[in-house]
């Protein structure tokens, strides 16, 4: 009898690379993505790059990476410096700005789509990327908490795979293979409660942009680490949850988990929980969902060292100083364009804050005042759900100058 085990785990047969178009190519995401890439050749191939203004990087990103054939920045002056500066004859640049995101989604060769596209830009390229069929890997948060219910109906349509690149929503997904919907009792996300973890509560007033920025565990963008530090991150990852393994919204958690090195935990209707661990590397979800359902044959980065003491240290998520949690449930709860009114707000607050013209307490409030000025209204259609956006960013705006 053959080992079952172990021609189950072996790759199996011959396969050509899975390729991939990456949308969001210079961002921290991005860089991750080229590394895990790079990692595995033979297993993964880079075709299609897409970035925001940074042609420069692009055109490097084009250089190392001889298998792209096809490119596109998003910005007009980025998109003509990128032409200028001489692509190889294989390489087809795309037209600039949504449109080219999407015809890069659509590409006949490519099998997986990762959206890490900041924003609300990333969206229809995503729509595009599942209505062809695709396999969408999900790194930008917007895509969900502004269209949640569109997309889930994309992807249902065409029978296209949604595969989370967030480390939390990742770990979900890997908790969940095998197990039934109804057998799911609630789903925790660990968050590493930011910069401010151990910060004195009446010290948070004078937090500066400068002070926010140092994150403890991961090494991400400004507008994160902000999100981190105030836990309107954790806020839009319970969102983005709730609609990507349709969950109701009390089933839908947070802790403080100050390692950020256990990601969810996932508990069943017989109480038992699964746990998902591994370093806190974006590495580690970006090669599961990039060469899911299979393992890589190695890891980018090194896993664990369970030869090291590791401590796992959970704590309370405090709803009172993390207003932006509590903020986020009622979220839930209202449901219809609320999210897109809490992602939005918020958006406008950071902003506001990190070019100093906003007190770091003033972003709960921005969010707050501008989800009771605005009416959550059921989600019709998708062009209502982006003119929800465009308005809470002006009521958002308005509400800068009282906070
Ligand atoms: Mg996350």
């Amino acid at each position: 009898m053959a080992n079952t085990l172990h021609s189950l785990s072996a790759p199996s047969g011959t396969h050509r690379p899975k390729r991939i178009a990456l949308l969001g190519a210079t961002g921290s995401i991005g860089e991750n993505t080229l590394r895990v890439i790079a990692a595995h050749p033979g297993e993964l191939e880079l075709v299609a790059v897409a970035a925001h203004g940074r042609h420069a990087e692009l055109a490097q990103i084009i250089k190392t990476h001889p298998t792209v054939r096809h490119a596109t920045l998003f910005t007009e002056p980025g998109h003509a410096a990128l032409r200028e500066s001489g692509l190889s004859p294989h390489v087809k640049l795309h037209a600039p700005g949504i449109e080219g995101l999407e015809s890069l989604a659509n590409l006949p060769e490519v099998d997986c789509v990762l959206v890490a596209v900041v924003g609300t830009a990333g969206l229809r390229p995503a729509l595009a990327a599942l209505a062809a069929g695709k396999d969408l890997a999900l790194a930008s948060k917007e895509i969900l908490v502004l269209a949640g219910p569109f997309v889930m109906a994309a992807a249902r349509a065409s029978g296209a795979r949604i595969l989370p690149v967030d480390s939390e929503h990742n770990a979900v997904f890997q908790c969940l293979q095998g197990h039934a919907h109804a057998e799911l009792r609630r789903v925790t996300l660990t968050a590493s409660g930011g910069a401010f973890r151990d910060w004195p509560s009446e010290r948070l007033a004078d937090v500066t942009p400068a002070d926010a920025l140092k994150h403890p565990n991961w090494v991400m963008g400004p507008k994160i680490t902000v999100d981190s530090a105030t836990l309107a991150n954790k806020g839009l990852e319970l969102i983005e949850a709730q609609c990507l393994f349709d969950l109701r919204p009390e089933q839908c958690a947070a802790v403080i988990h100050p390692q950020s090195i256990v990601h969810c935990l996932v508990e069943f209707t017989d109480g038992a929980m699964l746990a998902q661990l591994c370093p806190p590397s974006m590495t580690f979800p970006i090669q599961h969902a990039l060469l899911y359902p299979r393992r890589g044959a190695k890891g980018t980065d090194a896993a664990l060292p369970l030869d090291r003491l590791l401590k796992l240290e959970f704590r309370p998520a405090d709803e009172g100083r993390f207003p932006m949690l509590r903020l986020a449930r009622e979220t839930m709860q209202a449901g219809g364009v609320a999210p897109a009114i809490y992602n939005a707000a918020n958006e406008v607050a950071v902003a506001a804050f990190l070019a100093g013209r906003l007190p770091f307490l003033g972003i709960p409030r921005v969010v707050e005042r501008t989800l009771a000025a605005l009416p959550s209204s059921p989600v019709s259609e998708l062009s209502a759900v982006l003119a929800v956006d465009a308005e809470s960013r002006r009521v958002a705006g308005e509400q800068l100058v009282s906070s």
